[in-house]
């Protein structure tokens, strides 16, 4: 079943115009020194596309893994070798349908007022690719001290 769902986007003055078609290989968050100080928020939301899946429009400057609009400085898709990253906020539908992250990287520097999302895989660090599918299984890759009921619970599926 191809799902043809097409999602523009661009950057915060309307300079950079994208689009993504289809569902995402995966969708995360991240914790981060880098994505706290490249977005200037405390956590970054992206998801990753198929390289074949993207269209862009717009000059696009780069700085290490980010790329941004050098007009405004809105953060635009990273462009890699066979697929493309794309913050979430930079998506026009708002809030977002389907893309709701299902990892979590660097966990421990999550803000304090922050809760791990539920049935996220939670990483301390980048995500390890084990081939384990994010089926929404909360997997306790880390211990985290006071740990809650919820690992004594059965196991949640989601769709
Ligand atoms: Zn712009
Ligand atoms: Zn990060």
């Amino acid at each position: 079943m191809a799902n043809d769902t097409r999602r523009s986007g661009s950057c915060l003055c309307g300079g950079i115009q994208f689009s993504v078609t289809g569902d995402p290989y995966r969708v995360g968050l991240c914790h981060c020194k880098d994505c706290r100080k490249a977005s200037g928020s405390t956590f970054s939301a992206f998801a990753v596309w198929p390289l074949e899946a993207f269209e862009t429009a717009g000059i696009v400057s780069t700085y290490g893994d980010r790329s941004f609009c050098p007009t405004c400085g809105g953060r635009v898709p990273l462009v890699r070798e066979n697929e493309v990253e794309v913050t979430i906020g930079s998506l026009d539908e708002v809030p977002t349908e389907g893309l709701e992250p299902s990892y979590e990287l660097w966990v421990n520097r999550r803000e304090h007022w922050l809760q791990p999302l539920p049935g996220a895989r939670q990483f301390e660090h980048d995500r390890v690719d084990d081939g384990a599918k994010n089926d929404g299984l909360t997997a306790d890759l880390i211990s985290e001290g006071a740990e809650t009921q919820s690992s004594n619970l059965p196991r949640r599926k989601s769709a």
